[in-house]
């Protein structure tokens, strides 16, 4: 079997430097930009392996694939974010299964995401953040610019949610750079929303393993890398039979 010559460690660390260079870029602090570490399709041992070379904050974009894994991670104190699209009938089991929903595009989500965590122990509110649906013409998920501040509104009168921003899976160019007008659009309709609500919203969760860089330069405050970092996912056939 081929294997990727690169270890975990030599990837992440090559994720860094990348970060740290777009940041610079920016005349941006590293600090500002949080690595969330998708683990899609890889197992649990890979989440732990990257836990012990300090990633804290991982994304998963199935509730059924996560929860087939979570109990073998239940011991690791990292941050667990669901960034893929959440239907509503799944709602209650995210709210509590994550420490945060990067992907809500309606309210009647936010709304069945904030009963569920009302019936939770504790008074710890689920952090979400707003999917904006950027590029009309070639992705599905996410809202209308035209309805973000509505949903905020909406958004900000549910009493478990904790909103902190925006988030946005722009189409995959080749070129990074014709991703940047993407990034900087949703960093827009940030900077537009803020004073409407009257609340900052310090969150832009953009860039991927193969943008991220450019994500940065535009503002992104946490980058959801995935094959970077993991190594590129099996295509579920393959993966059945492996
Ligand atoms: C899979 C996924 C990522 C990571 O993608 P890579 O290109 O592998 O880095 C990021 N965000 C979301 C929502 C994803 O589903």
């Amino acid at each position: 079997m081929a294997t990727n010559p690169t270890t975990l460690q030599d990837r992440l660390t090559a994720i860094r430097q990348r970060i740290a260079a777009g940041a610079k870029r920016a005349g941006r602090n590293t600090d500002e930009i949080a690595l969330i570490a998708v683990s899609k399709t890889h197992p649990a041992e890979s989440i732990r392996e990257a836990f012990a070379l300090g990633v804290t904050h991982f994304g998963e974009n199935r509730i059924q694939e996560w929860e087939g894994k979570r109990d073998a991670v239940a011991d690791v104190p990292a941050q667990w974010h669901l960034v893929g699209h959440l239907q509503s009938n799944k709602a209650a089991r995210a709210a509590k299964q994550f420490h945060s929903v990067d992907s809500v595009d309606g309210l009647a989500l936010a709304q069945k995401l904030d009963r569920a965590r009302c019936e939770l122990p504790g008074d710890e509110k689920l952090r979400v953040l707003i999917e904006v649906h950027i590029a009309p013409e070639e992705t599905k998920s996410g809202i209308a610019p035209s309805q973000l501040t509505g949903l905020a509104e909406g958004i900000l009168k549910l009493d478990q949610l904790n909103l902190s921003g925006l988030m946005c899976i722009p189409p995959f160019l080749d070129a990074p750079e014709n991703v940047r007008r993407y990034f900087a659009r949703l960093r827009e309709l940030r900077d537009q929303l803020e004073p409407k609500l009257g609340k900052k919203l310090p969150v832009l969760s953009m860039g991927m393993s193969h943008d991220f860089e450019v994500a940065i330069e535009e503002g992104a405050t946490e980058v959801r890398v995935g094959s970077a970092l993991f190594g590129a996912r099996v295509p579920p056939a393959k993966a059945k039979s492996a």
